[in-house]
């Protein structure tokens, strides 16, 4: 079905303990980016920068998973010719999630390597759409550790998979079927690590839903919890293609009455032009009938 992307929002924040924000984020509908930089000295803010800028030039090529996972591997070899050739940052990377709305086809691509992750919030319940390639998810997966000894784990942001380390990288990617008023989240390990997915979704259903609202709350959160890394989140929502049709409008006015604004001239007009043309139609045959039963009786009497 065709949605189209409505409120969008991105936000980013030093957070309380580090000193520089290595995190950085692509808001620009229909594609939406985060990245999570790490290394020595400004290195984690190179790569992560060098990720966004590589994955919005690549964004008028994107299509499908295959395409969103090209553009991914693109910005991969980027980051990694830079850390090659240049010893400053030599050993940068990056986590890269990225989501990109096809809006004829209803559906969201998103692609991803390293933790940073993408949820879905669809009535009112909170799914993580990603597998974090990190240490604690692996061994999470494997069975030998659970998500509370994961979230409290010294090596919980060891990741196992991240853009420019390698010359090479696999993409994970996955297509989302979306439903009007689905919100998608991407955020960095500075909000997953510190809150709770339960609170997550506490804090958007807080915001109703509105992205801008939501974005900054999940920040506050992050910080309140002791804001111990970069915190970085996107949101988008999705909503209908089309204004709803006149019947749509009339079926909603029974249960709350809408402003007058609400309701056009011309939809009150067509509704009244209706009921008062199907009333003399109706008076028309009861008249036939009537006069046939007549004719039928009298023919019958005389
Ligand atoms: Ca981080």
């Amino acid at each position: 079905m065709p949605l189209v992307v409505g409120r969008s929002a991105g936000l980013t924040d030093t957070g309380r303990k580090r000193r520089q924000n290595e995190d950085a984020l692509v808001c620009d509908p229909p594609l939406f980016a985060i990245a999570d930089g790490m290394g020595g000295a400004q290195a984690g803010e190179v790569a992560s920068r060098l990720a966004a800028a590589a994955i919005e030039e690549g964004a008028a090529a994107i299509q499908g998973e295959e395409g969103v996972a090209t553009v991914v591997r693109a910005a991969n070899a980027r980051i990694f010719e830079r850390a090659v050739h240049d010893p400053a940052v030599a050993g940068m990377g990056t986590t890269a999630t990225v989501a990109v709305v096809d809006e004829r086809a209803g559906t969201v691509t998103i692609a991803h390597v390293g933790d940073s992750r993408a949820y879905l919030y669809r009535d009112g319940e909170l799914e993580q759409l990603t597998t974090d390639h990190s240490l604690v998810g692996e061994l999470v997966r494997s069975g030998r550790l659970t998500e509370d000894e994961a979230a409290v784990h010294p090596h919980r942001s060891v990741i196992t998979r991240a853009l420019g380390t390698d010359a090479e990288v696999e993409v994970d990617t996955l297509t989302l079927e979306a439903a009007v008023g689905d919100l998608v989240l991407l955020c960095s390990d500075g909000l997953s690590a510190m809150v709770r997915d339960d609170e997550i979704a506490q804090v958007l259903r807080s915001a109703e839903g509105v992205p801008r609202a939501a974005a900054e709350a999940l920040v506050s959160a992050a910080n309140a919890a002791g804001g111990e890394d970069n915190v970085t989140v996107v949101l988008f929502e999705l909503v209908s293609e089309a204004l709803p049709p006149p019947e749509a409008t009339a079926v909603t006015s029974t249960t709350s009455p809408p402003e007058p604004d609400e309701v056009t001239v011309e939809d009150v007009r067509r509704h009244g032009a209706g009921k008062g043309s199907r009333w003399p139609a109706l008076l028309l045959v009861l008249a036939i009938i009537a006069v046939t039963a007549f004719a039928l009786w009298w023919s019958l009497v005389r």
